[in-house]
């Protein structure tokens, strides 16, 4: 029972922490100045202070960072992430595409026009790309090659960016591995 209440309390606290990163994304967007685009290019974050990306490494606000710290302290303690209840269809969310091993659903704080999360419906130890191992091979190709099947299903297979987010210091905020499928706009070089 105390126990069970222990990873309740964890799971209470990460979703609070991911609540807080969230709304430090929306401040920040907020902060941007008049006329800058809705989906900033990396350009524009450069000069308009207004990325995730920056905030983590430039720490204009600790927000992200320390938010991406703090979730990472449970990384690998089992304990479910947003994604868990996603993936029980318990929380709501725009599944682009599924089958058995893969679900792709709708990032809910989109940084580009078509921005999707894909990831594996059983975590199996891959909370992050850097815990993979070779039994994880087929699983990390079926992904990818799901976040193709997403690319051509949201009309940008011509042009798209999969990233993946791996640790603290690269701002992963959920502890289930996930690719991110970005597109519907130009994407620049370097990235945040
Ligand atoms: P990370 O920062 O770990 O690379 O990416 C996690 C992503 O999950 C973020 O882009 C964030 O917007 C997204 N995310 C977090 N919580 C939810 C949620 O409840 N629903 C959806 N659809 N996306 C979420």
């Amino acid at each position: 029972m105390i126990s069970a209440q222990k990873s309740m309390a964890a799971v209470n606290s990460f979703s609070l922490l991911r609540d807080y990163a969230r709304a430090g994304r929306i401040v920040a967007r907020v902060r941007a100045s008049p006329g800058i685009a809705s989906y900033p290019s990396s350009i524009n974050f450069l000069t308009a202070n207004h990325s995730r990306r920056y905030l983590c490494r430039a720490s204009a606000t600790h927000d992200e960072e320390a938010a991406a710290k703090a979730a990472a302290i449970n990384a690998d303690s089992g304990v479910p992430t947003i994604f868990d209840k996603i993936i029980a269809k318990e929380i709501p969310s725009t599944i682009v595409y599924e089958d058995d091993k893969v679900l792709a659903f709708k990032d809910v704080n989109p940084q580009a026009p078509v921005h999707v999360l894909v990831i594996p419906k059983v975590r199996d130890g891959l909370t992050q790309l850097g815990k993979a191992e070779p039994r994880h091979g087929e699983i990390l190709g079926q992904l990818l090659y799901a976040a193709k099947i997403v690319a051509e299903k949201e009309g940008i297979v011509d042009g798209f960016r999969v990233v993946i987010n791996n640790g603290p210091s690269a701002c992963q905020s959920v502890y289930h591995l996930h690719l991110h499928v970005l597109g519907g706009r130009q994407m620049n070089w370097p990235p945040g």
